[in-house]
């Protein structure tokens, strides 16, 4: 559990909120997308936002935004959608997804996940 917290933390430590995004400012792919480090792995912060806040991610579907910044990882706006709902991220899906199981899920309460995501308002000033 707490290894969730500690993540979140770093991934906080680098990101500025603008407007209702969270935009990542640590290290970014090629195409904008941040990567953070989870278990030794890189891993797409937007997708472990979702894991995190929403559970796994349903096989074979990508997660995309809905707000067309793709350093944001806001889970209120993120969706998950099929590779032609986002042809730029069509081409990470085979490497990035690959129907592997989440690394992240961990069948937590609905409670939980409810606190974790106040923890994240309170500290974006929404609460
Ligand atoms: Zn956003």
């Amino acid at each position: 559990m707490a290894y969730i917290e500690d993540l979140l933390e770093r991934m906080w430590n680098k990101t500025e909120v603008k407007d209702d995004c969270w935009i990542y400012t640590g290290s970014l792919s090629h195409n904008g997308y941040g990567n953070v480090s989870v278990h030794d792995k890189t891993e797409r912060v937007h997708r472990v936002s979702w894991m995190i806040y929403k559970g796994p991610i349903p096989k074979g579907l990508i997660i995309c935004h809905n707000c067309d910044n793709p350093a944001c990882w806001n889970p209120e706006h993120l969706f998950s959608g099929t590779s032609l709902d986002n042809s730029t991220d069509s081409k990470n899906k085979g490497r990035t997804n690959g129907g592997r199981k989440p690394v992240l899920y961990l069948s937590q309460r609905q409670t939980r996940r409810k606190y974790l995501y106040d923890l994240q308002l309170r500290r974006v000033g929404k609460v």
